[in-house]
This record gives structure tokens, C-alpha cells and sequence, in this order.
């Protein structure tokens, strides 16, 4: 079974009472990210590069990929624009990629299609939100949580971004 047909059958799955439809090999958890839909799943690998003691030293990641939308309900899908009041259209999808909690020692992303609404007289544009999102950063809320409490926890800026798979800038920004 590949990771789609999986995908797939997980989606199909009853899971109230229905034991044995998760496929072997896989879990179903709630993610916390309570508006995301999953509907595919990839794998990458990212490698980070540091310095200790004067040598070049390489880690490896397996990043987990989880791509999806945000739960329809979750917004008020805009039909007049907020700045000409003209009728506003779907209008194709505003990807967005946000850094997900670790899971299992991988890394975790989630790459999101949000709906794009236009204007039809001005062109103004208006992007579904993503209720998930941390404050500044392309991260979950869950991870920009994560982060802060592994620095509070006495975790050093290199050490909670090799665990998190941020940069070292950004876990610097979120310790403040
Ligand atoms: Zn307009």
C-alpha cells in the first residue's frame, strides 16, 4: 500500500467502533490543529549544517508533509469587497506552508491551499485565513507554543531549532 492509497483509506475509515481500518504501519492522531483538513502526505528530508569545535558537522531530518485546506466553516467567505463593495469571486488558491510540531523525531509541515477571493472591479484580493497560524512566523500556533516552552524549559536557541527544525533566527525572535 502506498502512502496515498493509505491516505485514502484512513480518510474512508469509520473509526467509531470499527476496529482494523487503519492500515498497518500508520496511526490516526488529532493533529491540534482543530480547522485543518488533511488530504495528502508527502516525505522530504532536510539537512541542517553547524559548527562545533571548528568542524562542519551535518544533521538529517525526515520532514513529514501534510497537505490540506482550512475547514470551510471556519470563514465568512467574503461576496462584497471591503474596499469598492463590488461582488468578489473565487479566484484560484494562496498556498501557504507553516511548520508543524515534531512528530516521532521528524519534522512536520503543513501546506496549505487556502481559497483566494478577487474583486471583480478594484482586483483587491482576499486570502481564507489560516486560524492556526502563530503571530509572525510561517509556524502553527502549536509550534510557536512548543518552541517557547523548550527555551523556558533551559533549551539554547541551536538546540530547540535542531529539535524543531526553525532556523536559529526565528527561535531566536519567538524567545523574547
Ligand atoms: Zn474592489
Amino acid at each position: 500500500m502506498d502512502n496515498s492509497e493509505a491516505l485514502l483509506s484512513i480518510q474512508q475509515a469509520d473509526f467509531n467502533g470499527s476496529a482494523g481500518c487503519v492500515p498497518a504501519g500508520w496511526v490516526l492522531i488529532p493533529s491540534g490543529n482543530r480547522e485543518f483538513v488533511q488530504t495528502g502526505y508527502a516525505e522530504d528530508v532536510q539537512a541542517n549544517r553547524f559548527r562545533r569545535g571548528g568542524k562542519l558537522l551535518m544533521t538529517t531530518h525526515k520532514v513529514r508533509i501534510l497537505s490540506g485546506g482550512v475547514a470551510l466553516e471556519c470563514w465568512d467567505e467574503p461576496d462584497r469587497c471591503e474596499i469598492c463593495g463590488a461582488p468578489m469571486h473565487r479566484n484560484g488558491i494562496a498556498p501557504v506552508v507553516l511548520r508543524d510540531v515534531p512528530f516521532g523525531g521528524d519534522y512536520c509541515k503543513c501546506a496549505i491551499s487556502r481559497i483566494r477571493c478577487r474583486c471583480s472591479k478594484c482586483g483587491h484580493c482576499q486570502d481564507q485565513p489560516v486560524p492556526f497560524k502563530g503571530s509572525g512566523h510561517m509556524i502553527t500556533r502549536k509550534l510557536e507554543e512548543y518552541t517557547e516552552a523548550l527555551l523556558e524549559e533551559g533549551g539554547t536557541l541551536k538546540s530547540a531549532a535542531e529539535i524543531t527544525g526553525l532556523g536559529k533566527n526565528v527561535v531566536k525572535e519567538i524567545d523574547k
